[in-house]
């Protein structure tokens, strides 16, 4: 297995975390499709359950198809460790579990995937948790946002919808004065765009049903540990820091050191909320992510064709692209994501809802879906679906007002694209 500080990344996305296999010698990282495995006695047994030595178990814990699966992810975004889940939600949920608790916060961008903003502005509370929700181009607001009770700060590096980018570094030094880990959904920019660790983050998550899977086949989702943080500096993480009740009074960090979130990780947060990724979807994901440099420099190269084709059409108000040259965020975009900004954003169209409707039924090529990150180009008119329970001035707040649709550049061929867009445009506005 190559060493992540020696290779490329394109070497990494197709070697790290996989080696012949032991059994058999296959190439491929093979489908472990097994739930338990046998203990060599009754000392090896007592010894993992121990986590003294490190070995399988259960699948709902551990699975070698998965671990290859971490290795890779945790190799690409310069973590120390991952742990694979079911979906992108749940790598959220277990990103806050060992951080949260009953009456603490985090603070959060109001630009998140919308259903980002309903876990965590609704459902968390059940927990006991709560979200502030704050502009993250407002750093002041940012800060003024965290206090006593926060625990973590969470955004997007490319955010939903309107592909806005983030200033990771700006934000990293915030979490750093606060003492709070940074928390970065790297679902839209992926690893080869942007490297959240590199600028400050302490923790990566991803929905690996999108880009890195790459072809809307599975969901999945997985949590990445940067190993940069000293949980022991304040008595705020308990879980980590302190004898964990959970693990009959086990310090995670005393024990494992940088490696104390990785392993929380697994032996509670698999064990307990049991939101674990299934074999057959980690081997559809080791298989995107050996494309990914490939096809996301297909996808920014498209996005950047269709945005100029887009803006400069007189039936189109407005596109939120970052990588345009006229973009509010294009130097941003150019410092923090070099490779590109990604394949994500919305137009305006003039005619306004109802003519975004007929756009949505009028393309060909494009597919209407509640997805993103495909090699697909897909497109969704928010107002009419994902915030038709807005009102108005909400969706407006969320860039997903009625005159609004959000596109997600597949890696067809740019003169299709651009010509299906022109065809259903011509019925939608005229
Ligand atoms: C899709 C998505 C999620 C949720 O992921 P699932 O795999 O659908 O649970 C979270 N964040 C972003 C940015 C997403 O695009």
């Amino acid at each position: 297995m190559p060493d992540g500080q020696k290779f490329g990344f394109d070497t990494l996305q197709i070697h790290a975390g996989a080696r012949p296999d032991p059994a058999t010698g296959a190439r491929q990282v093979p489908i472990y499709q097994t739930t338990a495995y046998v203990f060599r006695d009754a000392d090896h047994a007592a010894a993992l359950f121990n986590l003294q030595e490190v070995g399988y178990i259960y699948s709902r814990l551990t699975n070698p198809t998965i671990a290859a699966l971490q290795e890779r992810v945790a190799t690409l975004e310069g973590g120390v460790g991952a742990v694979c889940c079911s979906s992108g939600h749940a790598a959220q949920i277990m990103a806050l579990f060992p951080l949260m608790g009953p009456g603490l916060n985090l603070v959060a961008s109001t630009r998140l995937y919308g259903g980002s903003i309903t876990q965590l502005s609704q459902t968390i509370r059940r927990f006991g948790w709560t979200a502030k929700f704050v502009d993250f181009d407002d750093l002041d607001a940012v800060r003024a946002a965290c206090d006593e009770n926060t625990r973590a700060i969470f955004c997007e590096s490319i955010a939903n919808p309107g592909g806005y980018v983030t200033d990771l570094d700006a934000i990293a030094k915030i979490a750093d004065d606060e003492g709070v880990p940074l928390i970065v959904d790297n679902t839209s920019a992926t690893p080869y765009l942007c490297r959240p660790i590199e600028h400050g983050a302490t923790l990566v998550v991803h929905s690996m049903t999108k880009y890195l899977t790459g072809n809307g086949t599975v969901m999945g989702g997985v949590v990445v540990d940067s190993g940069n943080f000293d949980w022991s500096a304040s008595d705020k993480f308990p879980s980590l820091s302190a004898p964990e009740p959970a693990y009959h009074g086990l310090k995670f960090h005393e024990t494992f050191g940088n490696l104390a979130f990785t392993f929380h990780g697994i032996a509670i947060g698999l064990r307990d909320l049991g939101m674990t990724l299934n074999p057959q979807a980690a081997h559809y994901t080791l298989m995107g992510i050996e494309t990914l440099s490939l096809r996301m420099q297909k996808h920014v190269e498209n996005a950047e064709t269709v945005a100029k084709w887009l803006e400069a059409d007189p039936r189109i108000a407005a596109v939120t692209y970052a990588g345009l040259a006229s973009s509010p965020y294009a130097e941003r975009a150019k410092r923090v994501y070099p490779k590109g900004a990604g394949a994500l954003f919305t137009i305006a169209v003039k005619g306004g809802y109802e003519a975004c409707v007929k756009l949505v039924d009028s393309l060909e090529i494009f597919s209407h879906v509640a997805n993103l990150g495909d090699t697909r180009s897909l497109v969704i008119h928010a107002a009419s679906t994902t915030h038709r329970q807005l009102t108005e001035v909400q969706q407006v707040a969320a860039g997903a007002g009625p005159n609004v649709v959000r596109i997600s550049i597949g890696t067809e061929d740019p003169a299709d694209l651009i010509n299906d867009l022109d065809q259903a445009l011509a019925k939608a506005v005229g």
